[in-house]
């Protein structure tokens, strides 16, 4: 079969997903579960959403509506722009996808971080596209380093901003910097999975530049909105550049229990601040017990942090598993002894920080 499958298929190493809490209740004969290890919401699903689901439900015999008026009309307006600069993806996984596939030629170059979400590299190599991967400086994404590795031939860069796996930030500064030395032929995305944590005051709002400049800016409703399993991102683009990414996309990307979801989500802003108040508290006692246990971490604009625990990643991983914690192992990232850990409910952070200080003594589960 080797021979009859694409050369750079060969190569690549599909996505690797936060255990389920289902699979580790089978696997391990575990009642209660809890899952630190994809960045969901754990507060749940806002009840207007789950509603409007549930309503629309009936009507899946149906096609959903290709364009997704009501659902772009909508984004659009809160976001003080024209619904033809949107253009709506199957999570933003299907995004990157679309944008590579709209801009980037055999011959052309994409630039990250190396530390990064993997979703970039693994498109970009099912694309058949070289990445070059530019390295961190102090967990962060080096801006000068990468403006040095642009070529004639780099097409494409991808900033996670904050960054995944590591909750830290591009500065206002730093991105102004970036953005207008830019060469007009370079599509910058900057992809704000976690825009809705952020509580400093320099972080930049990309939006601003997305209309003077080669800017694509990548949000996603599987953070704090809590609609992971919907699957649902946008990409907000220049006009012409959206046209394009709209003849690349698949037809019904977009379900219609996604856009029914999606809008009346969109509508519950208490969920929201709930969430992001949950997330903000639960950062600094997770950061106080860290530091307790004399286990460093990263700082993180995010709902997630960064630790070093100081051992074998997976080990670590494994141990807190068989006590009903699933966290995510940073094996794939690069960083050995790093496990990142998604900001829980107040429960589920002091039974994560139980566990961590049972492992760290060395008392552990068989
Ligand atoms: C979680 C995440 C996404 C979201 O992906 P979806 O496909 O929308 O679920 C995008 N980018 C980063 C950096 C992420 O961490």
């Amino acid at each position: 079969m080797r021979e009859l499958v694409r050369k750079n298929i060969l190569g690549i190493t599909a996505y690797v997903a936060g255990k389920p809490i289902e699979e580790t209740r089978r696997q391990l004969g575990l009642r209660d579960v809890i899952k630190l290890a994809s960045n969901e919401n754990p507060l749940g699903v806002s009840p207007k959403a789950v509603k409007a689901i549930r309503k629309e439900a009936s009507g899946v015999n149906r096609y959903p509506d290709a364009q997704s008026f009501y659902l772009k009309k909508k984004l659009a307006r809160l976001l003080n722009i024209a619904p033809a600069n949107l253009v709506l993806g199957n999570g933003s996984d299907e995004l990157i996808d679309v944008i590579i596939k709209t801009l980037v030629e055999d011959d052309e170059n994409i630039i990250t971080a190396d530390t990064t979400f993997l979703e970039y590299g693994i498109v970009a190599a099912v694309n058949n596209r070289e990445v070059r991967r530019v390295p961190l400086r102090y967990f962060k994404y080096d801006l000068e380093s990468i403006k040095r590795k642009i070529d004639r031939k780099t097409k494409l860069i991808f900033i996670a901003n904050p960054n995944n796996p590591t909750g830290t930030y591009v500065t206002r500064f730093e991105l102004n910097d970036f953005i207008r030395e830019l060469p007009d032929n370079i599509i910058l995305v900057m992809d704000e999975a976690y825009d809705a944590f952020i509580d400093v005051d320099d972080f930049p709002r990309a939006q601003d530049y997305f209309k003077n400049k080669n800017v694509i800016i990548l949000k996603t409703f599987s953070k704090a909105y809590g609609l992971a399993g919907i699957r649902l991102g946008y990409a907000i683009a220049d006009t012409e550049l959206a046209s394009y990414m709209e003849r690349v996309r698949q037809p019904f990307n977009i379900n219609s229990l996604a856009q029914a979801g999606a809008l009346a989500a969109l509508e519950d802003k208490e969920f929201l601040r709930k969430t992001r108040s949950m997330v903000l508290e639960g950062k600094n006692y997770l950061y106080d017990n860290l530091k307790k246990l004399g286990l460093a971490y990263v700082p993180s604009v995010a709902n997630f942090i960064l630790v070093d625990v100081g051992r074998d990643s997976v080990e670590f991983f494994t141990k807190m598993l068989k006590f009903g914690v699933i966290v995510r192992d940073m094996k794939q990232y690069g960083l050995k002894n790093f496990i990142r850990v998604t900001i829980g409910t107040k429960k589920e952070n002091e039974r994560f920080i139980r566990v961590l200080k049972k492992i760290l003594r060395g008392k552990e589960k068989t």
